[in-house]
């Protein structure tokens, strides 16, 4: 209103008040000045001046209206009327329509302008403010659509004019506002969903003011929304940092506190861990004003109220502990810590704090000192401890520096007399318990006083070392020595100084002295026993006789190499294994040896065992002592093998011997008997029978006195070259004469067949022997090839027959002593089984070789190979020169 005074008084204001006059002065003339018609009209002269005022009024206010109306009325009164009265009265009139149309025009001026005002207000408004300012006709059409609203739901001014309210958000949203509309209510939503254009849903606070309108009903209403998410989301976060910080103090092992500033006693907030500390709730300190000194400890509540308003005046931080008392009267040590939190300014708000319980560390603390008491208490007897541990030191070095526990007992001894006595005596016993004083060794420089210990172990000295207990007095130690549970000796401390008198302490450094000192003697005796042993154990490895202990588990514990070699069944696959799981057969076998003790004499006696390397025969027996038993065996399975031979050659060999001899027998004694009966031829037959029998005889009796020869080494052998060719033909021409109906006999000699250098008649033995058996062993008849040739560098005979064969696991044997087929096998077919072997022996003897290849039933080739002669010859100036060298 003052604007629109200040408005009413400026110039151009006073420039209209001014034209309104002088123009209605001038109408004011020339109505009444020159003319004479409002003489003839008063009437109409009279409507025209009070016109004119009001005109004048109309334009320039109420001045101009009166001051034209009095100029209109003057005229009037002077032109016209010519002093009459009614005229005179009516100046009144003229001067209210004056007054009345300046009036009139003023005031609808000034509403004028003002409304304009208003207008140019509200639009400034619409467009400046953020809010969504939005009217809309009482349809619910959009009418005016301010920048706010285009800001807020995106759609520009012509897109949102006409349309429906609806477009924010559809009915529910419009639908309120039309109510309050129609109602011409106040309609105010702290929060609404509405949408924008594309349809992002948005927060906003909506406020519906109805226009005012002729009659009860709004012709409208202002639609007013703000955006509401952003405080939305920042009240969000506000609430979840409180609740972060909540659960953080109500978490932390402090009790948090805030206080208003320099408000110790009044609490804003204090964590519920209160409650278990003083025993008071978070809401009774909150109600209670004081509580908190209240429970200070009386003693500290004067430095504790001193100290918070001391810091309260600073700017320093509160550090503090103190004793507060809980509600069940404990004394509770609390450390107190508090800082003023202030505002950007620096302006201080609250204080805030906590109270950590540090009751445990206040004991700690106060065991702390006690300890250190007991420490320094403990340091002076430390020392004295100090110098018996140097002695047990030094004694353990000693101790361990050599095996020789005697010489490193004196020692000990010696040590022992510097620090800890004036005599020091170890007596022992030995393994038969037998007493014996090792070490007497006494404080020098001279011997000290009072009577000196004998060379033998006191009598209860030895009480001690055999019941084990010690003996203290003021001036003897009588300590053991014993190590696992064995009374060992005894280690006796005499003092004779005035100055000492031994105390459990002492008796506790001699006992550990003597404890190290039966460990000595103890590894020293358990050492030899175990050098002992292993050197027992080293002679288990040499000896040819399987070793094996069995311990009363029946666990195996010693395999020895004899063990190994005889059963093929190596030590770590036996050792530590039941010897029922590991050798098989062991359960049966184990019943029958014979097991005597240590001294007895045990005959052993021989099983054949399964191994690996087939059946074994073996010699065995066992010998029971406190660990198990140890069985010792030895391998007879060869030995066996050479008795079984041996009768078996007894039995065939006297089988041989006999046939003939009984043919020579009978022969004889027919001759003798029969000689007139017999006529020539008849003689002549049993003669050359006698001969032809006592040839073989004497084949034999060769044959058995040839492999005795060998086998002692005393054979001579000759060497000359000779044609090989030539002796097969020989032998085979010889063969021919006593061949038996079926047999037919081939020779095989390939040209060009280098001499060999051999004994020839030894070569010729060889042959004749293989024809013989090729003959022998083909007893339906059948081809014998006998041949020789040429295999690089060497001479190779060959004897092939068709006759029984050999199998294939016998041919090895073959060329054994004694060995023969089983007579199954041979049909019978008698022999000595010295053949083979003599022809190998000879062979080997001759630089050769001899082998066979043969399938059962389907005949044998046996071969053999000598040294071509120019080999031989080449080789023998090398023999030469060695024999010259040699002699
Ligand atoms: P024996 O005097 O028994 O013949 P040997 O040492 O000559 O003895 O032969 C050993 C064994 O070899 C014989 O018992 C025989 O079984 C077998 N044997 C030897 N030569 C032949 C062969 N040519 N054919 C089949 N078996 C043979």
């Amino acid at each position: 209103m003052e604007a629109l005074k200040r408005a009413a008084a400026s110039p151009s204001a006073q420039t209209r008040r001014v034209a309104a006059i002088a123009i209605g002065l001038i109408l004011e003339a020339a109505v009444y000045v020159p003319s004479d018609w409002p003489d003839r009209r008063p009437g109409i002269a009279v409507a025209a001046g009070i016109l004119i005022a009001a005109l004048a009024g109309a334009l320039g206010g109420i001045w101009s209206g009166l001051a034209v109306a009095a100029a209109g009325w003057g005229f009037h009164y002077f032109f016209v009327t010519e002093d009459t009265l009614p005229p005179l009265i009516g100046l009144p009139a003229w001067l209210a329509v004056g007054a009345l149309a300046g009036w009139l025009s003023t005031t609808w001026r000034q509403t004028a302008r003002a409304r304009a005002h208003l207008d140019l207000e509200l639009a400034a408004l619409r467009e400046s403010s953020s809010e969504a300012i939005v009217t809309v006709d009482s349809e619910g059409t959009i009418v005016s659509w301010s920048r706010g609203a285009e800001d807020i739901y995106g759609y520009g001014a012509d897109e949102a004019i006409g349309e429906p309210l609806a477009i924010l958000g559809g009915e529910d949203v419009v639908a309120p506002a039309l109510v309050a509309v129609h109602a011409a209510e106040r309609l105010e939503v702290p929060t609404a969903v509405h949408r924008r254009k594309g349809g992002e849903e948005i927060a906003v606070s909506l406020t519906v003011a109805p226009l005012d309108g002729p009659n009860d009903e709004a012709p409208g209403a202002l639609v007013i929304t703000a955006d509401v998410g952003e405080p939305h989301r920042i009240d969000a976060r506000r609430r979840e940092i409180e609740a972060k910080y909540r659960a953080l103090t109500e978490h932390l092992p402090v009790v948090t506190y805030v206080h208003p500033l320099g408000e110790r006693g009044k609490c804003l907030y204090v964590s519920p861990q209160v409650s278990p500390l003083l025993g008071y709730s978070s809401e009774e300190w909150l109600a209670q004003p004081d509580l908190f000194f209240q429970l200070v400890h009386p003693e500290d509540r004067e430095r504790v109220t001193d100290e918070i308003a001391e810091t309260t005046a600073s700017t320093t931080p509160l550090r503090s502990e103190y004793r507060m008392l809980s509600r069940d009267g404990r004394v509770v040590w609390v450390h107190d810590e508090a800082v003023t939190v202030r505002d950007d300014d620096g302006r201080p708000l609250y204080v805030q704090g906590f109270l950590l319980d540090v009751g445990e560390r206040k004991h700690a603390g106060e065991e702390r000192e006690r300890l250190l008491a007991a420490q320094r208490s403990a340091a002076a007897e430390a020392s004295d401890r100090q110098r018996k541990l140097d002695v047990l030191a030094r004694a353990s070095e000693i101790l361990g520096s050599s095996r020789h526990f005697e010489a490193t007992l004196r020692r000990v001894a010696e040590l022992a007399v510097r620090d800890l006595a004036d005599w020091c005596l170890v007596d022992l016993l030995d393994e038969e318990g037998n007493p014996t004083r090792v070490a007497a060794a006494h404080s020098g420089p001279g011997k000290p006083p009072g009577p000196e210990p004998g060379p033998e172990p006191e009598v209860d000295a030895l009480d001690v070392a055999r019941r084990g207990r010690p003996e203290l007095s003021e001036s003897r130690m009588c300590v053991p020595l014993r190590a696992r549970g064995r009374a060992l000796g005894a280690l006796t401390l005499l003092t004779r100084s005035d100055g000492r008198s031994y105390g459990a302490d002492d008796l506790a450094a001699a006992q550990d002295l003597a404890g190290m000192a039966a460990l000595a003697v103890d590894n020293a005796r358990l050492t030899r026993e175990v050098e002992e042993a292993a050197d027992a154990a080293r002679v288990l490895t040499y000896v040819a006789d399987g070793v094996v202990l069995i311990d009363r588990a029946g666990t195996i514990r010693l395999w020895n190499p004899a063990a190994e070699a005889i059963t093929g069944l190596s030590s770590d696959s036996v050792l530590g294994r039941p010897a029922a799981e590991a050798i098989g057969g062991w359960k049966a076998l184990a019943e029958r040896i014979p097991i005597g003790a240590a001294t007895d004499q045990v005959q052993p006696e021989t099983f054949p065992l399964e191994t690996g390397l087939g059946e074994r025969w073996i010699s065995i027996s066992g010998v029971d002592f406190f660990g198990g038993t140890v069985y010792a065996f030895r391998d007879l399975t060869d030995a066996r093998r050479l008795e079984e031979l041996k009768a078996d050659f007894v039995a065939t060999a006297s089988h041989e011997l006999r046939t003939p001899l009984a043919a020579v027998y009978g022969a004889a004694q027919t001759l003798r008997r029969h000689d007139f009966a017999l006529d020539e031829a008849g003689r002549d037959r049993f003669v050359s029978l006698i001969v032809d029998e006592s040839e073989r005889l004497n084949r034999i009796v060769n044959e058995i006195l040839l492999a005795n020869q060998l086998d002692a080494g005393r054979l001579d052998l000759m060497e000359e070259p000779f044609d090989p060719g030539d002796l097969v033909e020989r032998v085979v021409d010889a063969a021919r004469e006593h061949r038996p109906p079926g047999i037919r006999l081939s020779i095989e000699v390939s040209d060009e067949v280098p001499a060999v250098a051999a004994d020839r008649d030894r070569v010729r033995q060889v042959l004749v022997n293989l024809v013989e058996n090729a003959i022998k062993y083909s007893p339906d008849g059948g081809l014998v090839e006998v041949g020789v040739q040429e295999t690089e560098g060497t001479v190779c005979f060959h004897v092939k027959d068709e006759g029984l064969g050999i199998p294939a696991d016998e041919q090895a044997r073959i060329f054994e002593k004694f060995y023969r087929l089983d007579p199954e096998m041979t049909r019978g077919i008698g022999g000595t089984g010295l053949g083979l072997y003599i022809c190998s022996e000879l062979l080997e003897r001759m630089d050769g070789r001899i082998w066979v290849e043969s399938k059962e039933g389907a005949g044998s080739t046996f071969s053999f190979e000598l040294p071509a002669a120019d080999q031989v010859a080449a080789a023998r100036p090398l023999a030469d020169a060695r024999e010259n060298s040699d002699s």
